[in-house]
Order: structure tokens, then sequence, then C-alpha cells
């Protein structure tokens, strides 16, 4: 007897031209799982790659590399529901990653609201609290990451998805997305959200994998970003393009630099006989310094 099937698929198009004519957006990797093959644990961050992709395609106009067939909403959410998401050790780093890019820019904006959009336990809630934003919101769809929130910032956490009408429109000052867009099945629709959203004069900021990042095109395949949980992966030129259809004006677009202590790098890092680079590492004092790489991420700055 034939199993029966676990998940629906639904058909994704390319998000800047007629993608129904293939020569335009031929296969770039073949699927490489099975439906029992998911479960929460593929789709949450940070967990060992195991490398499940969809069939994935290649825009020729855009460079724009989406997944074919995938999950549809349903299956994606709950998915995603049971999935958790969080940084352990590394999120003193992250923070500091993410904040760096808009420190300069934030002097002259207005700090009132601000929204984080997969804010998983709320880290970057954090960040914007401690750098004097008055009211800070997330929205994280899992239930896990807001149990472990800082006091002053759990509240204001929505655990769901975002979408229209969750907060009043022109409210926010401030509405940032990291590492989410590519999750999406529709990116387009949660940029255009996001606009109305944003105060006239606000801003989004939003950080993501670049196609285009040394790594990726290393990696290829094996590229962490060719993963199920990525339905549009986007590039420094086509991200912008993007964000501009949703009404956004583009403010600055940018790599992401990853800085972590040497300590950490050595206890990543494939090297063998790891004791001695330590003992090397502190006998040189740079042990505890910090060490900061493009790891393949891009940020954009938007302006409504
Ligand atoms: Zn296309």
């Amino acid at each position: 007897m034939a199993q029966a099937t676990r998940y629906q698929y639904v058909t994704k198009e390319c998000l800047f031209c007629d993608s129904t004519d293939p020569a335009g957006h031929p296969v770039l990797y073949q699927k490489n799982f099975k439906d029992e093959d998911l479960n929460a644990e593929v789709f949450s961050a940070r967990r060992t790659a195991d490398h499940f992709h969809y069939e994935m395609v290649k825009c020729q106009k855009t460079g724009l590399i989406f997944s074919r067939n995938i999950l549809d909403d349903n299956s994606l959410n709950k998915l995603y529901k049971e999935s958790v998401v969080t940084f352990g050790e590394q999120t003193e780093f992250i923070k500091r990653d993410y904040w760096k890019p808009i420190s300069e820019f934030v002097k002259k904006w207005s700090k009132k609201k601000a929204l984080d959009i997969g804010c998983s336990n709320g880290f970057f809630l954090e960040v914007l609290k401690d750098n004097g934003y008055d009211e800070v919101y997330g929205v994280e769809p899992g239930e896990e990451p807001k149990a472990i929130a800082r006091a002053d910032v759990k509240d204001n956490i929505h655990t769901g998805f975002y979408g229209a009408g969750l907060y009043p429109e022109n409210y926010f000052d401030l509405v940032c997305c990291f590492q989410t867009l590519d999750h999406l099945s529709d990116p387009l629709g949660m940029l255009q959200n996001m606009y109305k959203n944003v105060k006239p004069g606000g801003n989004a900021y939003l950080i993501m994998h670049n196609t285009k990042a040394l790594q990726a095109k290393i990696f290829g395949e094996k590229s962490p970003i060719i993963d199920v949980e990525h339905i549009y992966l986007f590039n420094k030129e086509n991200l912008p393009q993007l964000c501009q259809k949703a009404g956004f004006k583009v403010v600055s677009v940018f790599d992401v630099k990853n800085g972590y202590p040497f300590s950490y790098w050595i206890r990543m890092s494939p090297l063998p006989l790891k004791k001695m680079w330590v003992g090397i590492f502190k006998a040189l004092g740079l042990y505890n310094k910090v060490l900061a790489i493009n790891a393949g991420n891009m940020g954009i700055i938007l302006e409504k």
C-alpha cells in the first residue's frame, strides 16, 4: 500500500520576472530529502548542518535563488512553532555585530518604538532598550525563546507569526528583521507589512544571507545557506530591488561582520592539536581578542 503523503507542497515563482519559462530559471540543485526526513529540529537555526534542501532554481536575470516546490504554509508554520532558535554563548557577540551597522544612524533617528520580527529570545530587544528605545516589541513563533527572555522585554514578545494587522500602521520608528526574510514564502508581502507598520520617515533594518558572499561561492551546494529553511535567497543587487517594490527607500546595503574571540574560532574549527593552538594564542595574548570576519551576511537599512 502506498504511504500517505505527510506534507502538501506549493510552487513558488520568481519575485522579479515571469518564471513560467524554465530556461530563465534553470535548476541549480536537485531536491535531496524525503518527507520523513523533516522535523522541527531541521528547522531550528544553528543546528548541526544536515544540508537538506528543496529543488533550487536560479533566476538568470536577477541572480535570485529560490526553492521551487516548498511545503505549504500550514506545514512550515507547524515546523517553525516547534523549532528552537537561540544562540547560547554567541548571543553577546551577535548583539554587538547587529547593533554596529546602525549605531551611527540611530543618532539621528527618533527612538520611541521598535519592533524585531523573528526576535528569538529578545536579544536585540535588549540592545534596543539598552540604547535608548522607549518601547520594544518582538514577534517569535516558538514559545521557548520567550520563556527565557529578559524580564524587561518579555511582555512585549508576541508568540506567533508576523502579519497584516498585528500592529497599527505608521506605528514604529524602527522595524528589524534578522535572518528571517529568506525563510518566508512571501518575502514581498512581509516587506509590504513592514512598510505599513513603519512611521513615515521611520526605518527598517534587515540582515540575511548573501548568495554572492565568498562562502556561498566556495561551498556551493554544501554552503549552509542551501537549506530547506530557505525559500528565497538574495544578493546585494536584488534585495534592494525587492525592498523598493514594497515602497521603501534604500539607505545603505553592506556586509555584516561576525566577531568572535579566537577562543571560539579555535573551539569551532576542525583544527587538530587544539590544546597546542590554545597555548600559542594564550602566549601571544590573543586568546580573548576578537576576530571579525565576513561570514556571508549582508544588511540593509531602509527608510519610509
Ligand atoms: Zn526571475
